[in-house]
């Protein structure tokens, strides 16, 4: 009995594989969040599609609706592509370490020079500054202000060219025993040739442990084409994704990610210096995909559904054609929403008074496998339900004939209320 028992379900707990429709239904929402999360429309494509054909025949966790899991799936591989962990800065043989900054302007270069070497003094490193963007005077002197605030020194040559600069502030560190040197660049409102080759030729002369592009999270679908040119022309090692603090998704993240394969080593969250943050992928996926609108979303489609299938069974329990294969919908439905206790608790003040309430699903489980070791005429006609059939059911589903009778009974009088309700009007007060 006790294999009958579990054999009879492990057949309800194991919700199955997921069907390409269920994929596909779920899948159009994460498309749709990552759109708005102002990842590049191409790259959201592929890897939907990418995503898609892992999804389809994945086994659904027990406490999961497929959505749900579909979106589970989506979430891991989107931390799984930008990167899975945090990406640490490149460590040369020996130091110093040299940082070359590079992208557009008013990306935050000049501000996130600033915070990395904030963030590396106060791990016991000494950070040099480097103004390398010699074109506004007021460059120098942002980068000035910033170093002062961390309290780190800024090397400048005023307008002297950039390799130049670069070479002798190279040499200073390791006279003065600085670990890291931090190189501000120069950006432009556009990608231009210019640009390209004056951090080129930095990078030749320097050779950079770490080209960190800084992008600014709030260009989403451009960030694409910034990212693909920096790279090619600079090979950079990592991204520096900044203005994170803002209502942006970061989308950006998954695209720079994408067309690079570069990581991303470092967010920014704000103007003040102490508003840099590691990267952590997982937490980029989650935000990408907003989670809980997405969830909301596929939910929402989710109660539309059964709210069909709601109306068709109270209308063939108002007309009392309700059998017994409508009661095994309406368990389907419910085990769909999770486990009971936590759906009942979202409903508004369910909560407390749930607190101490101990409710067994396998309940349901239980009198689903009994309707299930019924005939499909059993089910759509109980009375024909006789005492050898009972015993039929009982072995079928392994339980006992006290728990096919009992079931049967309760199911009798719930018919036999809603006849009474009927009889008192009803269906007037239902709209019916
Ligand atoms: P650069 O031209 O690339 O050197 O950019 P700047 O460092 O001068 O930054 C341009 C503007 O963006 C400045 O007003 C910064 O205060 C601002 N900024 C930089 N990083 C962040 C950030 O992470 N969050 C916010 N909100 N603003 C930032
Ligand atoms: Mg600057």
């Amino acid at each position: 009995l006790a294999d009958k028992l579990s054999a009879a379900f492990k057949r309800l707990k194991s919700k199955g594989k997921l069907s390409e429709d269920d994929v596909k239904e779920a899948m159009r929402e994460v498309r749709l969040a990552l759109l708005e999360a102002d990842v590049n429309y191409k790259v959201a494509k592929d890897f939907t599609k990418k995503v898609t054909e892992r999804a389809v025949g994945a086994e659904v966790m027990e406490s999961l609706t497929p959505a749900q899991m579909v979106v589970k799936i989506v979430d891991e591989e989107l931390t799984a592509l930008m990167g899975g962990g945090e990406t640490r800065l490149v460590s040369p043989p020996s130091p110093p370490a040299i940082i070359m900054m590079c992208g557009l302007q008013g990306s935050g270069k000049t501000t996130h020079c600033g915070k990395l070497a904030k963030m590396l003094k106060s791990r016991g490193h000494r950070p040099l500054l480097v103004a390398g963007d010699i074109y506004r005077p007021a460059a120098i002197k942002q980068l000035q202000v910033v170093g002062s605030q961390a309290g780190v020194a800024v090397f400048e040559m005023g307008t002297e060219k950039p390799v130049k600069i670069c070479k002798e502030a190279i040499r200073r560190a390791k006279d003065y025993g600085n670990d890291y040197v931090i190189i501000d660049t120069a950006g432009r409102l556009q990608i231009d040739e210019v640009l390209m080759e004056e951090l080129h030729n930095i990078k030749d002369a320097v050779h950079p442990t770490d080209i960190l592009l800084v992008v600014d999270a709030m260009t989403g679908q451009e960030a694409v084409n910034v990212a693909k040119t920096f790279d090619e022309k600079l090979d950079i090692t990592g991204v520096i994704l900044t203005k994170l603090d803002g209502d942006t998704r970061g989308g950006a993240a998954l695209s720079v990610r994408a067309v690079t394969g570069k990581p991303i080593k470092f967010a920014g969250t704000g103007e003040k210096l102490d508003d840099l943050e590691v990267f952590h992928p997982d937490r980029m996926a989650s935000r990408i995909l907003g989670m809980g609108d997405v969830l909301t979303l596929i939910e929402e489609a989710q109660v539309k559904m059964d709210q069909k299938a709601a109306e068709k069974v109270s209308r063939r329990m108002l007309e009392n054609k309700m059998d017994l294969n409508d009661l095994l919908d309406q368990f389907k439905q419910v085990k769909r929403m999770g486990p009971l206790k936590s759906v009942l608790s979202k409903m508004p003040g369910m909560e407390k008074q749930l607190k101490d309430v101990d409710i067994d699903d396998r309940d349901m489980d239980r009198m689903a496998a009994i309707i299930l070791s019924m005939t499909k005429e059993e089910r759509a006609k109980p009375s024909i339900i006789n005492p050898s059939r009972k015993r039929r059911i009982a072995a079928g589903s392994g339980m006992r004939v006290e728990d096919v009778n009992r079931l049967l009974r309760q199911f009798e009088q719930t018919q036999k209320l809603i006849k009474q309700l009927r009889g008192k009007g009803g269906r007037r007060r239902f709209g019916f």
